[in-house]
């Protein structure tokens, strides 16, 4: 590991400066992530300001039903807390779904939305990336690819997204409060993170120095009827093939409303508009959620090892609204 300076940041203001002065310096969350990149030579800051302590430890609930998540909020102390898991359930569910208890406790909000892809090309220094070094070719393409993108990739790069909160935010209109050397701005989450284009080495729009600050989710009751389903290799520690996050608001058959987002399909957790337009005024039935799909996923461009994910996402997003549906009815 290279030496680096470490700070711990007092306040925002001084976080957000010392980064500033510090062109490969970052912000250091839990560290399950950066650390672990550190180690393998794929990160070399030589500064970390740790933002651990700066009082963005909440989870407030504003007065017009905001629910606002600091960013050093633990995944864990999220995914337990009572109005997550009363309003937004598939939130609690997919940060339960991730990783392992003592890697949650450590995980921060901020960290989580910043987390890098898992494509092994990515990680192992020896091989080229052109995410991790810009112009130096894509392995995957022709290698390893299983679980990479079927949506939205480029010539230059198909990883995915790793995080399944990012996924549950993103179906629930999630926005990101940054505070940066040029002040305070607000990024919906759907648009924060960046198709990987001719540039995939940006997993965001964020600039240099932006430090996240918060999350807000927005008032959605009928988000209180949300599922997340994740397929994985493994029944748990490890991460999506495939997943799905899903609110569901049905009246008299028909489907008044409806948020999805898919995980592990793109180098974004993708919301699913093309499927929520065709479910909007649609009876509530099997084969409506499958056309939804369908449409959905026509732009899917899968490779030799990942077509399996096609069916699968289709599959997943319709036992899923089904599940939904029930749920409904039942009510
Ligand atoms: C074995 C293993 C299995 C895992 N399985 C899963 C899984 O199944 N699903 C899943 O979703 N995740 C999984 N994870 C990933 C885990 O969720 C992330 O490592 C974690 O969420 C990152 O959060 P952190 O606070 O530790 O981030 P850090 O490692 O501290 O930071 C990550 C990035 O965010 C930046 N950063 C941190 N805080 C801020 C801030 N406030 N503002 C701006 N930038 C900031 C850092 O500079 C860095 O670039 C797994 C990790 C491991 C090691
Ligand atoms: S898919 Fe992206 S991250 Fe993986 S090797 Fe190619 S460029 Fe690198």
């Amino acid at each position: 590991m290279n030496p680096f300076r470490y700070e711990r940041a007092s306040d925002a203001a001084s976080a957000v400066a010392l980064l500033a002065q510090a062109p490969n310096g970052a912000f250091l969350g839990g560290g399950t992530n950066l650390v672990d990149h550190m180690k393998l030579g794929v990160a070399q800051p030589d500064l970390l300001v740790d933002v651990t302590r700066l009082p963005y430890d909440r989870i407030e609930l504003l007065p017009d039903g905001v629910v606002r998540i600091g960013a050093a909020v633990r995944n864990s102390d999220l995914a337990a807390d009572r109005t997550i898991r009363t309003r937004y359930p598939m939130l609690a569910q997919a940060l339960l779904s991730g990783a392992s208890g003592q890697l949650r406790n450590l995980a921060t909000t901020g960290g989580n939305l910043l987390q890098r892809t898992r494509c092994v090309y990515f990680q192992d220094v020896s091989k080229p990336c052109n995410k991790r070094v810009p112009g130096s070719g894509c392995p995957a393409r022709e290698g390893y690819h299983r679980n990479l993108a079927i949506l939205g990739a480029s010539e230059a790069c198909i990883a995915t997204h790793p995080s399944d909160m990012a996924v549950a935010m993103v179906a629930l209109d999630a926005v990101v409060r940054v505070l940066g050397p040029n002040g305070e701005r607000t990024i919906p989450l759907v648009g924060f993170h960046r198709l990987p284009g001719d540039e995939p080495q940006r997993d965001t729009v964020l600039e240099h120095g932006e430090l996240i600050t918060a999350v807000d989710l927005p008032r959605l009751p009928f988000a209180v009827r949300s599922y997340y389903r994740k397929v994985r290799d493994r029944a748990s520690y490890a991460f999506a093939l495939v997943s799905v996050a899903a609110a569901l608001d049905v009246a008299d058959g028909i489907v008044r409303d409806v948020r999805i987002a898919f995980g592990g399909v793109a180098h974004v957790p993708w919301r699913a508009t093309k499927a929520e337009a065709v479910l909007r005024g649609a009876p509530a039935i099997e084969e409506t959620f499958r056309q939804a799909a369908d449409v959905e996923l026509a732009d899917a461009r899968p490779l030799r090892n990942n077509a399996f994910k096609v069916p699968l996402a289709r599959n997943v997003l319709v036992r899923t609204l089904l599940d939904l549906t029930e749920k409904e009815e039942n009510r």
